[in-house]
Order: structure tokens, then C-alpha cells, then sequence
């Protein structure tokens, strides 16, 4: 077995070796044909060969779902080009080459070897007679469905189309389905599982960070709001890094379970409010990012503090933008004047709220001692020079226009 599919990766695709154990795993899994088969592999770890090889392999016909044309013809050509016969049918195909296809896919012995389509056209009505035919004459050899998460309303693209495939899961009980994503979180899983109705499947599921990628510890991201760890957890996990939002707002149960699963490591970055981290005691964490500036020295000194506590080195950053000091002043002020209004009085610790914050958006700004101030003879100030620069270092500010934090990448 292994020399064969390791021949044929030689001989179709022109690869000495398969891309990683799993890759080779997922493709003897396949191979076998007696199980369905799900795969999380992260963007580019070699997905599409899972299938592709067991297709060149196999006797009749693999259908391949893939959710764009675009995608799909990048594939179709690349194929093509190492002389495997692949076509798609889709709405942008002239109706002649439509005709070709057909003709072949009815024929007795069809020369195809692999059929993309969207899953759209998969519930059109005029590929119904051609997949019916092909069934019944036991031509399928596999249904491969990438992009899988696009069928989990929890996942990044979801597309209804897709909800349609677990019925065509159905009418082809014989044929062993593969499902195939980058995308990771649990629940996205299991309704893929579910929703393709996918029969104990054998999953093959790779670590969630790429190793030349520098995510190998686990950490926290502070966002001052309860929507800002809710989008900064999903596009976190949109870009492959397993992330849990851990905020006042969620059920107690859902908190609880962010913090077992990231304590465990298996999320890896929590992404929280303040209320976050008082009697957490994970030594391994190994980088703190503060997502909005938090709202003194003091807290960010507390907050960041921790980050490497079994002494390895690990790292803390700020993220700072006009916008963000904007927004987190006016909402220290407006709490300090319901505060006074309560007490119908002024207090020294509503000034100190106040000024606290203004010091440490002030070194993120960097409006203190700038170069200029080092040529000052007063002693005190060559002083705090020193003291903000070595600051700024061991902070690690990252000033952004507010546009840019949009493009986020963890630390
Ligand atoms: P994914 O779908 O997981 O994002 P692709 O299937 O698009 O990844 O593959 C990514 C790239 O890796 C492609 O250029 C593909 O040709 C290449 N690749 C796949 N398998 C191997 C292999 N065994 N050896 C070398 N390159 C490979
Ligand atoms: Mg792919």
C-alpha cells in the first residue's frame, strides 16, 4: 500500500514525499475506502492531494464540492496541467462543454477522474439524472467536500448550500465521504460531522498552530469591551489560532468552560475583559497583548504581569490607537461623573482615575521626553528618558491607526 500511493505522488503529482505524516495517514485512510474520513489541516497544509491522489487510484469518478468557482477552476487547471482528467460543471459553463461532460459521465467507461462542482449546482435539477446514473452504475469512487465549515452556521462562511449536501450524503450511502477544513473549534466539527452526516468518521486532526509560526504558547488578549473579545476571539480563530471569548456577559457555565479548555491548553489564546485573570494561575502563558489600553500603568503592569510566571521568556504588548483612548477616556470620565453625582461630592481617587489614564496613554503616545528632552541638563529628566524608553521596550507598544488594528495578528 505505502509504496504504491508513494509511487503514484512520484508519478501523477511529481512529489518525493508526502507533505507530512498525516497527509500520508489521510490518504491511506482514504485509500481504504472503508470509512468516512474528516480532516483539519490548516490553509496549505496539503488538503487537496487527501483526495486528489485516492482519485487518480480509484476506478470511477470522484466528485469534489468546493464552495467557489474560482477555487475550483485553480484546481481544474492545476490538474489538468499534470495530465489528470478533471473538469467542473458550473453556471459559467458554455453549454457545449456542458454537453462533452455529460456525454463522457454517461458513457460506460468515463474518462474523468475527478468532477468539481458548487454545492448550488449540486441541488440543481439538471445534474440530478447525471449523478443518479453514475450511482446506480456504482461509478462514484468518493464524495469529497472542501471547505467544509462553509455548511456550520458557526463557522466564518457559512453557506447555506451546503446544508443541502447531507442529503446527497444520503442518496449515496455506498460512497466513503471525506470532509475536509482548516477550520478547528468543536463545534464547527461536530456540525460538520452532523450536518454531512458523516458516519463515525476517522478524524485527522492536525495541532492548530504551524510550526515555523511562533504561537507555541498559550496567552491572554484584555479587550476593554464584551463585543471586542467576541470579534477579536472570532477573527482570531478565523485565522487558524483557537480562541474563546471569557467575558461578564456569557453564561456562568461558558465562562467556566473557556477558562478549564484554555487552562488545559486546549484553547490557547482567552480573550477577556479585566474580569479575567484575578486567581488564574497558569504559569506557561506566554505572551499577554492588551487589545485596548488599559486604564492605568498600575493595571497594565498587573495585567501583563501574568504573562511568563514559570520564567521562560514570553511577551506583552499594547495595542494603542487614537480611537481607542477616544472611546476608553470618555467612558473613564463618564463613570467618575456618575460616581460624583451619586455621592454629590469630588474625590481625590476621581482625579487619580482620570490621571491615571492620561500617564499611560501618554507613553504610548510617546508625548513625553521625546529626543529632545535627553540634552536637558536637569538630572530628573535624563532620568525618566531613560525610564521611558526602557518602558516602551519592555511594553512593546504598538501604535496603530485605528483602520489598521482591523488586520490583526496575535503575538
Ligand atoms: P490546503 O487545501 O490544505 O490549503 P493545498 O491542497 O492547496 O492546501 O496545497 C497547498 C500546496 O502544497 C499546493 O501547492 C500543493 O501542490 C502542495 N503540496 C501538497 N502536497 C504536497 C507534497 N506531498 N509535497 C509537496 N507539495 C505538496
Ligand atoms: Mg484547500
Amino acid at each position: 500500500m505505502t509504496t504504491t500511493s508513494k509511487q503514484a505522488l512520484k508519478t501523477h503529482f511529481g512529489f518525493d514525499n508526502f507533505r507530512s505524516k498525516l497527509q500520508e495517514d489521510v490518504v491511506k485512510a482514504v485509500l481504504k475506502g472503508d470509512r468516512d474520513v474528516f480532516v483539519c489541516m490548516p490553509t496549505g497544509a496539503g488538503k487537496s492531494l487527501c483526495y486528489q491522489l485516492p482519485a487518480v487510484l480509484a476506478e470511477g469518478i470522484t466528485l469534489v464540492i468546493s464552495p467557489l468557482i474560482a477555487l475550483i477552476q485553480d484546481q481544474v487547471d492545476r490538474l489538468k496541467s499534470l495530465n489528470i482528467p478533471a473538469c467542473s460543471i458550473n453556471s459559467k459553463l458554455p453549454v457545449g462543454e456542458r454537453r462533452l461532460i455529460l456525454a463522457d459521465l454517461g458513457s460506460s467507461s468515463p474518462k474523468l477522474k475527478m468532477l468539481y462542482i458548487t454545492p448550488e449546482m449540486v441541488a440543481s435539477p439538471t445534474f440530478q439524472p447525471c449523478l443518479t446514473g453514475l450511482c446506480s452504475r456504482g461509478l462514484l469512487s468518493y464524495l469529497a467536500v472542501d471547505e467544509a465549515h462553509c455548511v456550520s452556521q458557526w463557522g466564518h462562511d457559512f453557506r447555506p448550500d451546503y446544508l443541502k449536501l447531507g442529503e446527497l450524503r444520503g442518496r449515496l450511502p455506498g460512497v466513503p465521504c471525506l470532509a475536509l477544513t482548516a477550520t478547528a473549534p468543536k463545534n464547527v466539527q461536530e456540525d460538520i460531522v452532523q450536518s454531512l452526516r458523516l458516519r463515525s468518521p476517522l478524524s485527522f486532526v492536525s495541532p492548530v498552530f504551524r510550526s515555523n509560526l511562533y504561537y507555541d504558547g498559550c496567552g491572554i488578549v484584555y479587550c476593554r469591551t464584551r463585543e471586542g473579545c467576541e470579534t477579536v476571539a472570532h477573527q482570531l480563530t478565523k485565522l487558524g489560532v483557537l480562541a474563546k471569548p471569557y467575558h461578564a456577559g456569557l453564561k456562568a457555565g461558558d465562562r467556566t468552560e473557556a477558562q478549564n479548555e484554555w487552562m488545559q491548553g486546549k484553547v490557547l489564546v482567552i480573550v477577556a475583559t479585566i474580569s479575567f485573570g484575578m486567581g488564574v494561575d497558569k504559569a506557561n502563558v506566554r505572551f499577554v497583548a492588551h487589545w485596548n489600553l488599559a486604564k492605568s500603568l498600575a493595571s497594565y503592569y498587573q495585567e501583563s504581569g501574568r504573562a511568563g510566571r514559570d520564567g521562560l521568556p514570553s511577551s506583552c504588548r499594547t495595542y494603542y490607537s487614537p480611537k481607542d483612548k477616544e472611546q476608553i477616556n470618555f467612558l473613564i470620565r463618564q463613570e467618575v461623573s456618575r460616581k460624583q453625582a451619586k455621592r454629590g461630592s469630588e474625590k481625590q481617587t476621581d482625579k487619580t482615575a482620570i490621571t491615571d489614564f492620561d500617564a499611560m496613554v501618554s507613553y504610548c503616545a510617546q508625548e513625553w521626553y521625546d529626543e529632545g528632552d535627553a540634552s536637558s541638563e536637569d538630572d530628573g529628566s535624563n532620568r525618566k528618558k531613560e525610564f521611558s524608553d526602557l518602558f516602551k521596550r519592555q511594553m512593546n507598544m504598538r501604535k496603530v491607526a485605528d483602520g489598521q488594528k482591523e488586520a490583526f495578528v496575535p503575538p
